[in-house]
């Protein structure tokens, strides 16, 4: 018999439904969801439903904001371990990445474990429940990478997305990365199969998924982009790279293989909707219409983007073509956070630094971390509080001096000083109450994550 959970008197349950019309929002005021097993099977004001007067447990609502739980569409969860790093502090996309390679070719599966306990604690303690991530380095002690990040995720009760990365190109042959990250090609078409057979679940609500992700123009051969879309399309699974970070990067796939980023994609069987691209900053104007002809998702991730210079994604017009537009941490090591609430404050203003004042509402930043990031990831079961969903839910109390004097809930969550997650359910198991993780000790997680981060980079 499934367990059910009743969450009553909620100040405010955000749906984020707009039928159609980007400006559109409604909000339920005084209200409860009923939660049975893994899915919500009610939503609603005033008076709980009879059959959940007895329900298993009950969580009082009064004062707390409760909205989807947001949706990360782009990690690099193993970078936690070098955050705030200073040669690497004040670098751009390819000098910054030069500086780290060596660091994380000293990787081992433990320190990738750790580095993903932690980021995945980050994540959830700021309303995240489902995080994709794109595990793309494994030298000689971390060939275990995944597992152990698979592994975390099960430990954490983080619904997740991990992707099976890649490198293929080193600097020898004309890419970025050094010998010690690469891996032959037919060594990774057989490490992502053996990846998606050991872990990828395709039912509704799964807590595990993998997709395949060749890192970067830079990084891979045009021979592996295809290679794994043919093995992607064989497996049903999704599709995940960077493209179009920054004009560099563009510059390289120019000398290199003389053909825009959309181009290349094209030519490599990646152009549809399997597919979501990270960054996807520097589209032409026929690129952003083929991306949304295509219904190619792209992961903006602004802190990264802001915090290495690489240029302002071109969010609406791309949304506007038809793309769904997701939001995205990126790598702890270019952002230095896991915040996806920090991150959604991040799309909205940088969207209107380009574009002005109007140019993205509250809940529209709101809508691309949940909805559109789901549909990023390929689920139409997680990203809105709505019967038949999964019951991944963030409650937030605005009672803090960072709130006060605030009237909107949602503006108060974007416009104000962010602020950590009251409660957390994920597949309808409460993972955090009161702001603490009911079983797991982040402290100690800590104290190991910070041993292991200061012996990778040799302090
Ligand atoms: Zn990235």
């Amino acid at each position: 018999v499934a367990r059910t959970l009743l969450v009553t008197r909620l100040d405010t349950i955000a749906l984020l439904e707009d039928e159609g019309r980007p400006d559109a929002r409604r909000d339920i005021r005084d209200g409860w969801i009923a939660i049975d097993g893994p899915a919500i099977r009610a939503v609603g004001a005033g008076a709980p439903p009879a059959d959940f007067a007895r329900a298993d447990e009950t969580i009082d609502g009064a004062g707390l904001v409760a909205i989807p739980g947001l949706v990360n569409t782009h990690h690099h969860l193993f970078q936690t371990l070098t955050r705030a790093w200073l040669p690497a502090a004040n670098c751009s996309l390819f000098p910054w990445l030069e500086a780290l390679y060596p660091i994380w070719a000293r990787l081992d599966d433990e320190a990738v474990r750790l580095g993903c306990l932690i980021g995945m604690a980050e994540l959830m303690l700021s309303g995240c429940t489902t995080t994709a991530d794109h595990h793309y380095i494994y030298p000689e002690r971390a060939r275990g990478g995944l597992d152990a990040e698979v592994e975390a995720g099960r430990e954490m009760g983080i619904r997740l997305h991990a992707t099976r990365g890649s490198m293929s190109l080193s600097k020898k042959e004309g890419g970025l990365p050094p010998e010690a990250v690469v891996e032959p090609h037919d060594a990774i078409l057989a490490a992502s199969e053996r990846a998606v057979r050991a872990h990828h679940d395709p039912a509704r609500f799964a807590m595990c998924r993998v997709g395949l992700a060749p890192c970067s123009p830079f990084s891979v051969t045009p021979e592996l982009m295809r290679d794994t879309a043919g093995l992607a399309r064989r497996l049903d699974v999704t599709l995940h790279t960077h493209l179009a970070e920054n004009a560099e990067d563009v510059a390289f796939s120019l000398a290199r293989y003389g053909r825009r980023p959309v181009d290349s994609l094209d030519e490599s069987g990646w152009l549809d909707a399997r597919t979501w691209l990270a960054h996807g900053i520097h589209f032409d104007d026929g690129e952003v219409a083929r991306l949304g002809r295509a219904r190619v998702g792209v992961a903006h991730c602004p802190s990264s983007n802001m915090r290495l210079g690489s240029g302002i994604a071109r969010v609406q017009a791309l949304r506007a073509a038809g793309a769904p537009v997701g939001i995205g941490v990126d790598g702890s090591a270019s952002n230095d956070s896991s915040n996806m609430i920090a991150e959604c404050r991040q799309a909205l203003l940088l969207t209107r630094v380009a574009h002005g004042a109007g140019a993205l509402r509250v809940e529209e930043a709101l809508r691309m971390a949940t909805v559109e990031g789901a549909e990023c990831l390929g689920r139409d079961d997680i990203g809105r509080i709505a019967p038949g969903f999964a019951a991944d839910i963030a409650l937030f109390a605005l009672d803090g001096v960072e709130h006060a004097g605030c009237h909107d809930p949602l503006a108060a969550l974007l416009l104000a000083t962010t602020t950590r997650v009251h409660t957390l359910i994920v597949n309808g198991r409460v993972r955090i109450r009161g702001g603490r993780f009911v079983d797991f000790d982040l402290d100690r997680a800590i104290a190991a994550h910070r041993a292991t981060a200061r012996r990778l980079v040799g302090a």
